[in-house]
């Protein structure tokens, strides 16, 4: 996700310079994979090299942390990275590198933040059931033989009954 930026480098302090966004499916990296990213991003001119904002919408692959299923968790976040070159970091506030020529590369700063705005624990849905643990089988598909043992005793006798 690379945007070539050397003649905002050349613009005074302030100068912006905007760009849509609409990349396509694409593994960010080994752990994270993206359906999609799009939004807008505006870079802007600073002392220290270039700021980018951006509001993005995206989707990630995710495995659901009770069925272990894989499924697409809709993602808005926003986006805000210092880029600098060469890169310092005062105060241990991250700061991106602007590559030569003034390509900036968004693509490390897009795959931080959307790690950091995933769930600590995925749900592929609010009301999953998860797995069986005697015999792994995904409830979410239906009851397993397990389930039909284990009713309890007492129920079991009044189901006789009648
Ligand atoms: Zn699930
Ligand atoms: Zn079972």
């Amino acid at each position: 996700m690379k945007f070539k930026l050397a003649s905002l480098l050349e613009e005074p302090v302030g100068s912006k310079m905007s760009f849509g966004i609409d990349e396509a499916q694409q593994e960010l990296a080994e752990d994270v994979r993206v359906d999609f990213v799009r939004g807008t991003v505006e870079f802007t001119r600073t002392n220290r090299g270039i700021f980018a904002e951006g509001q993005l919408h995206s989707q990630v692959q995710l495995e659901c942390a009770r069925c272990l299923e894989t499924f697409s968790q809709p993602l808005d976040f926003r986006l805000e990275a210092q880029f600098g070159s060469p890169p310092i970091k005062p105060q241990g506030e991250a700061i991106f590198p602007i590559g030569v020529k003034g390509i900036l590369d968004l693509t490390e700063a897009l795959r931080e933040y959307i790690l950091l705005n995933l769930p600590m624990r995925p749900l592929c849905k609010p009301d999953c059931r998860g797995l069986c643990v005697e015999c792994g089988q995904n409830l979410n598909e239906g009851p397993c033989n397990c389930a039909r043992e284990t009713i309890d005793p007492r129920l079991a006798r009044l189901k006789d009954l009648l």
